[in-house]
Protein backbone atom coordinates (compact mmCIF):
# COMPACT_ATOMS: atom_id res chain seq x y z
CA UNK A 1 0.00 0.00 0.00
CA UNK A 2 1.39 3.52 -0.79
CA UNK A 3 0.92 6.17 2.11
CA UNK A 4 0.23 9.66 0.79
CA UNK A 5 -1.46 10.61 3.99
CA UNK A 6 -0.07 10.44 7.47
CA UNK A 7 -3.17 10.81 10.18
CA UNK A 8 -1.47 12.07 13.26
CA UNK A 9 -3.42 11.72 16.80
CA UNK A 10 -2.60 14.33 19.29
CA UNK A 11 -0.98 18.13 18.41
CA UNK A 12 1.35 18.52 21.16
CA UNK A 13 5.21 17.79 21.60
CA UNK A 14 5.80 14.51 19.95
CA UNK A 15 2.75 15.04 17.50
CA UNK A 16 3.24 17.72 16.50
CA UNK A 17 6.93 17.01 15.81
CA UNK A 18 5.66 13.73 13.81
CA UNK A 19 3.69 16.15 11.59
CA UNK A 20 6.33 18.47 10.63
CA UNK A 21 8.86 15.22 10.26
CA UNK A 22 6.16 13.93 7.31
CA UNK A 23 5.72 17.63 5.81
CA UNK A 24 9.07 18.58 5.18
CA UNK A 25 9.83 15.26 3.37
CA UNK A 26 6.56 15.65 0.63
CA UNK A 27 4.05 13.53 2.76
CA UNK A 28 0.47 15.29 3.55
CA UNK A 29 -0.28 15.23 7.15
CA UNK A 30 -4.24 15.73 8.85
CA UNK A 31 -3.18 16.68 12.78
CA UNK A 32 -6.10 16.27 15.12
CA UNK A 33 -6.64 17.63 18.67
CA UNK A 34 -9.37 17.84 21.02
CA UNK A 35 -9.58 21.45 20.97
CA UNK A 36 -9.05 24.51 18.47
CA UNK A 37 -6.21 25.90 20.68
CA UNK A 38 -4.33 22.34 20.77
CA UNK A 39 -4.59 22.13 17.24
CA UNK A 40 -3.58 25.87 16.94
CA UNK A 41 -0.46 25.34 19.13
CA UNK A 42 0.61 22.42 17.38
CA UNK A 43 0.39 24.28 14.22
CA UNK A 44 2.42 27.12 15.64
CA UNK A 45 5.27 25.15 17.19
CA UNK A 46 5.90 23.43 13.18
CA UNK A 47 5.92 26.78 12.28
CA UNK A 48 8.28 28.05 14.89
CA UNK A 49 10.78 25.12 14.41
CA UNK A 50 10.66 25.45 10.96
CA UNK A 51 11.77 28.80 11.47
CA UNK A 52 15.01 27.90 13.25
CA UNK A 53 15.98 25.71 10.33
CA UNK A 54 15.66 28.82 8.10
CA UNK A 55 17.63 30.86 10.28
CA UNK A 56 20.45 27.99 10.44
CA UNK A 57 20.20 27.91 6.40
CA UNK A 58 18.79 24.93 6.23
CA UNK A 59 15.12 25.27 4.75
CA UNK A 60 13.48 28.13 2.79
CA UNK A 61 10.82 30.16 3.50
CA UNK A 62 9.22 28.43 0.31
CA UNK A 63 10.19 25.23 1.86
CA UNK A 64 8.14 26.25 5.44
CA UNK A 65 5.52 27.68 3.22
CA UNK A 66 5.28 24.13 1.55
CA UNK A 67 5.87 22.17 4.44
CA UNK A 68 2.85 24.18 6.40
CA UNK A 69 0.93 24.34 3.64
CA UNK A 70 1.04 20.07 3.46
CA UNK A 71 -0.41 19.73 7.48
CA UNK A 72 -3.94 20.26 8.00
CA UNK A 73 -4.97 21.20 11.26
CA UNK A 74 -8.80 19.56 12.84
CA UNK A 75 -10.46 18.45 15.98
CA UNK A 76 -12.72 16.25 13.52
CA UNK A 77 -11.25 12.70 13.81
CA UNK A 78 -13.33 12.18 10.27
CA UNK A 79 -10.62 14.51 8.86
CA UNK A 80 -8.04 11.12 9.27
CA UNK A 81 -10.12 9.03 7.32
CA UNK A 82 -8.11 10.40 3.89
CA UNK A 83 -4.59 8.77 5.88
CA UNK A 84 -3.34 5.54 4.76
CA UNK A 85 -1.35 5.30 8.38
CA UNK A 86 -2.36 6.71 11.93
CA UNK A 87 -0.10 7.72 14.49
CA UNK A 88 -1.45 8.01 17.73
CA UNK A 89 0.27 10.34 19.75
CA UNK A 90 -2.18 11.64 22.08
CA UNK A 91 -1.66 11.97 26.04
CA UNK A 92 -0.06 8.54 27.46
CA UNK A 93 -3.02 7.01 29.59
CA UNK A 94 -4.02 4.07 28.65
CA UNK A 95 -8.06 3.97 28.87
CA UNK A 96 -7.77 7.50 26.51
CA UNK A 97 -5.60 5.36 23.77
CA UNK A 98 -8.31 2.36 23.91
CA UNK A 99 -11.09 4.47 23.47
CA UNK A 100 -9.16 6.61 20.49
CA UNK A 101 -8.22 3.22 18.94
CA UNK A 102 -11.49 2.23 19.25
CA UNK A 103 -12.86 5.75 18.02
CA UNK A 104 -10.48 5.46 14.72
CA UNK A 105 -11.84 1.46 14.23
CA UNK A 106 -15.42 2.24 13.45
CA UNK A 107 -14.17 5.28 11.30
CA UNK A 108 -11.22 4.36 9.54
CA UNK A 109 -11.08 2.00 6.27
CA UNK A 110 -10.21 -1.43 6.95
CA UNK A 111 -7.21 -1.42 5.06
CA UNK A 112 -5.76 1.83 6.92
CA UNK A 113 -2.59 1.17 9.53
CA UNK A 114 -2.74 2.23 12.93
CA UNK A 115 0.31 2.86 14.78
CA UNK A 116 0.93 4.13 18.57
CA UNK A 117 4.20 6.52 19.67
CA UNK A 118 3.26 4.98 23.31
CA UNK A 119 6.39 4.86 25.36
CA UNK A 120 5.08 2.41 28.15
CA UNK A 121 2.35 0.61 27.42
CA UNK A 122 1.93 -2.61 26.14
CA UNK A 123 1.81 -2.86 21.59
CA UNK A 124 0.05 -6.20 21.99
CA UNK A 125 -2.59 -4.92 24.20
CA UNK A 126 -3.34 -2.41 22.84
CA UNK A 127 -3.59 -4.10 19.60
CA UNK A 128 -5.90 -6.44 20.97
CA UNK A 129 -8.34 -3.80 22.01
CA UNK A 130 -8.55 -2.66 17.89
CA UNK A 131 -10.39 -4.58 15.33
CA UNK A 132 -7.37 -4.61 13.10
CA UNK A 133 -4.77 -6.65 15.85
CA UNK A 134 -2.42 -7.24 12.71
CA UNK A 135 -2.08 -4.17 10.83
CA UNK A 136 -1.20 -2.18 14.29
CA UNK A 137 2.31 -1.35 15.52
CA UNK A 138 4.17 0.79 17.96
CA UNK A 139 6.44 3.31 15.99
CA UNK A 140 8.11 4.97 19.51
CA UNK A 141 9.51 8.54 18.08
CA UNK A 142 11.94 10.45 20.38
CA UNK A 143 12.41 14.03 21.34
CA UNK A 144 12.95 16.30 19.76
CA UNK A 145 11.26 14.38 16.72
CA UNK A 146 12.61 16.54 13.84
CA UNK A 147 16.16 16.30 15.29
CA UNK A 148 16.16 12.62 16.61
CA UNK A 149 17.44 9.96 13.75
CA UNK A 150 15.72 6.87 15.93
CA UNK A 151 12.28 5.49 15.43
CA UNK A 152 11.68 2.08 17.67
CA UNK A 153 9.25 -0.12 15.52
CA UNK A 154 7.37 -2.80 18.35
CA UNK A 155 5.79 -5.15 16.73
CA UNK A 156 3.36 -6.53 18.57
CA UNK A 157 2.43 -10.47 18.77
CA UNK A 158 -0.33 -10.08 16.40
CA UNK A 159 1.13 -7.52 14.29
CA UNK A 160 1.68 -8.77 10.47
CA UNK A 161 4.94 -8.97 8.10
CA UNK A 162 3.66 -6.63 5.77
CA UNK A 163 2.03 -3.80 8.45
CA UNK A 164 5.78 -3.77 9.67
CA UNK A 165 7.26 -3.54 6.72
CA UNK A 166 5.13 -0.71 5.36
CA UNK A 167 5.91 1.54 8.67
CA UNK A 168 9.49 0.77 8.56
CA UNK A 169 9.63 2.04 5.01
CA UNK A 170 7.92 5.32 6.04
CA UNK A 171 10.27 5.72 9.09
CA UNK A 172 13.34 5.27 6.19
CA UNK A 173 11.05 7.93 3.51
CA UNK A 174 11.23 10.64 6.95
CA UNK A 175 14.91 10.33 6.85
CA UNK A 176 14.92 8.14 10.09
CA UNK A 177 17.09 5.18 11.27
CA UNK A 178 14.10 2.71 11.99
CA UNK A 179 15.50 -0.75 14.83
CA UNK A 180 12.86 -3.79 14.70
CA UNK A 181 11.75 -4.40 18.62
CA UNK A 182 9.80 -7.09 19.86
CA UNK A 183 6.87 -5.70 22.41
CA UNK A 184 8.34 -5.60 26.15
CA UNK A 185 8.25 -2.84 29.08
CA UNK A 186 10.52 -0.76 27.98
CA UNK A 187 11.11 -1.43 24.06
CA UNK A 188 15.13 -0.89 23.77
CA UNK A 189 16.07 2.02 24.41
CA UNK A 190 14.28 2.89 27.47
CA UNK A 191 15.04 -0.71 29.05
CA UNK A 192 18.97 -0.10 29.27
CA UNK A 193 18.93 3.92 29.24
CA UNK A 194 16.32 3.89 32.67
CA UNK A 195 18.24 0.95 34.76
CA UNK A 196 21.48 2.52 33.67
CA UNK A 197 19.78 6.00 35.42
CA UNK A 198 18.64 4.17 38.25
CA UNK A 199 22.26 2.50 38.75
CA UNK A 200 23.39 6.21 38.87
CA UNK A 201 21.31 7.13 41.78
CA UNK A 202 22.72 3.86 43.49
CA UNK A 203 26.40 5.09 43.30
CA UNK A 204 25.40 9.02 43.98
CA UNK A 205 23.87 7.11 47.03
CA UNK A 206 26.94 4.91 48.38
CA UNK A 207 28.87 8.05 48.06
CA UNK A 208 31.57 6.62 45.18
CA UNK A 209 32.06 10.16 43.65
CA UNK A 210 30.09 13.68 43.53
CA UNK A 211 26.99 14.48 40.55
CA UNK A 212 29.65 16.28 38.40
CA UNK A 213 31.82 13.21 38.75
CA UNK A 214 29.68 10.40 38.12
CA UNK A 215 28.38 12.66 35.11
CA UNK A 216 31.58 13.52 33.68
CA UNK A 217 32.62 9.79 34.25
CA UNK A 218 29.43 8.47 31.89
CA UNK A 219 30.64 11.58 29.16
CA UNK A 220 34.07 11.36 29.08
CA UNK A 221 34.48 7.41 29.23
CA UNK A 222 31.44 6.42 27.26
CA UNK A 223 30.89 9.33 24.74
CA UNK A 224 27.42 10.02 26.08
CA UNK A 225 26.46 13.47 25.58
CA UNK A 226 24.91 14.24 29.15
CA UNK A 227 25.57 12.59 32.30
CA UNK A 228 22.78 10.17 33.64
CA UNK A 229 22.23 12.84 36.34
CA UNK A 230 21.75 15.49 34.68
CA UNK A 231 19.56 13.27 32.25
CA UNK A 232 17.19 12.41 34.90
CA UNK A 233 16.61 16.06 35.57
CA UNK A 234 15.75 16.60 32.20
CA UNK A 235 13.31 13.13 31.92
CA UNK A 236 11.86 14.00 35.50
CA UNK A 237 12.83 11.91 38.83
CA UNK A 238 9.05 11.05 39.01
CA UNK A 239 9.05 9.90 35.25
CA UNK A 240 12.21 7.83 35.97
CA UNK A 241 11.04 6.41 39.40
CA UNK A 242 7.64 5.33 37.57
CA UNK A 243 9.78 3.65 34.82
CA UNK A 244 11.80 1.31 37.22
CA UNK A 245 8.40 0.81 39.03
CA UNK A 246 6.67 -0.74 35.24
CA UNK A 247 10.19 -2.78 35.14
CA UNK A 248 9.99 -3.93 38.93
CA UNK A 249 6.69 -5.14 38.81
CA UNK A 250 6.07 -6.71 35.16
CA UNK A 251 9.53 -8.39 35.26
CA UNK A 252 8.88 -9.51 38.93
CA UNK A 253 13.22 -9.46 38.71
CA UNK A 254 14.99 -7.39 41.71
CA UNK A 255 17.63 -5.74 39.60
CA UNK A 256 14.98 -3.43 38.65
CA UNK A 257 14.66 -2.24 41.94
CA UNK A 258 14.11 1.74 42.44
CA UNK A 259 17.42 3.49 43.96
CA UNK A 260 15.55 4.37 47.47
CA UNK A 261 17.55 7.57 47.04
CA UNK A 262 15.80 8.42 43.48
CA UNK A 263 12.51 7.50 45.65
CA UNK A 264 13.52 9.93 48.25
CA UNK A 265 14.06 12.76 46.32
CA UNK A 266 10.68 12.08 44.47
CA UNK A 267 8.54 12.34 47.73
CA UNK A 268 10.69 15.36 48.49
CA UNK A 269 9.24 17.00 44.97
CA UNK A 270 12.44 16.91 43.85
CA UNK A 271 11.86 16.17 40.39
CA UNK A 272 14.72 17.60 38.04
CA UNK A 273 14.52 20.89 36.03
CA UNK A 274 10.44 21.26 35.88
CA UNK A 275 10.82 21.86 40.11
CA UNK A 276 13.69 24.23 39.78
CA UNK A 277 15.18 21.18 42.12
CA UNK A 278 16.58 17.59 40.93
CA UNK A 279 19.96 16.61 41.49
CA UNK A 280 21.04 19.66 40.25
CA UNK A 281 19.76 23.05 41.00
CA UNK A 282 18.04 25.32 38.38
P1 LIG B 1 1.61 16.01 25.15
O1 LIG B 1 0.91 16.17 26.42
O2 LIG B 1 2.61 17.05 24.72
O3 LIG B 1 0.54 15.93 23.96
C1 LIG B 1 -0.59 15.08 24.01
C2 LIG B 1 -1.69 15.70 23.18
O4 LIG B 1 -2.76 14.74 23.05
C3 LIG B 1 -2.29 16.97 23.80
O5 LIG B 1 -2.24 18.04 22.88
C4 LIG B 1 -3.73 16.55 24.10
O6 LIG B 1 -4.66 17.61 23.96
C5 LIG B 1 -3.95 15.48 23.04
N1 LIG B 1 -5.08 14.61 23.27
C6 LIG B 1 -5.58 14.15 24.45
N2 LIG B 1 -6.67 13.41 24.24
C7 LIG B 1 -6.88 13.37 22.89
C8 LIG B 1 -7.86 12.78 22.06
N3 LIG B 1 -8.84 12.06 22.55
N4 LIG B 1 -7.77 12.96 20.72
C9 LIG B 1 -6.77 13.71 20.19
N5 LIG B 1 -5.82 14.30 20.94
C10 LIG B 1 -5.87 14.14 22.27
O7 LIG B 1 2.28 14.57 25.17
P2 LIG B 1 3.51 14.03 24.32
O8 LIG B 1 4.76 14.23 25.10
O9 LIG B 1 3.41 14.55 22.92
O10 LIG B 1 3.23 12.46 24.35
C11 LIG B 1 2.36 11.85 23.42
C12 LIG B 1 2.66 10.37 23.35
O11 LIG B 1 4.00 10.19 22.92
C13 LIG B 1 2.54 9.62 24.67
O12 LIG B 1 2.02 8.35 24.41
C14 LIG B 1 3.96 9.57 25.16
O13 LIG B 1 4.21 8.47 26.02
C15 LIG B 1 4.70 9.38 23.86
N6 LIG B 1 6.10 9.77 23.86
C16 LIG B 1 6.51 10.91 24.46
C17 LIG B 1 7.85 11.27 24.42
C18 LIG B 1 8.34 12.55 25.05
O14 LIG B 1 9.53 12.66 25.28
N7 LIG B 1 7.50 13.53 25.32
C19 LIG B 1 8.78 10.46 23.75
C20 LIG B 1 8.32 9.31 23.10
C21 LIG B 1 6.99 8.97 23.17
Amino acid sequence: MSIQTVGVVGAGTMGNGIAQACAVVGIDVVMVDISEQAVAKGLATVAGSLDRLIKKDKMTEAEKAAALARIQGSTDYAALTRAQLVIEAATENEALKVKILQQLDGLLPAETLVATNTSSISITKLAAATQRADRFIGMHFFTPVPMMALVEIIRGLQTSDATHDAVKAMALRLGKQPITVKNAPGFVVNRILVPMINEAFFVLAEGLATPEEIDAGMKLGCNHPIGPLALADMVGLDVCLAVMNVYFEEFADSKYRPCPLLKEMVAAGWLGRKTGRGVYTY
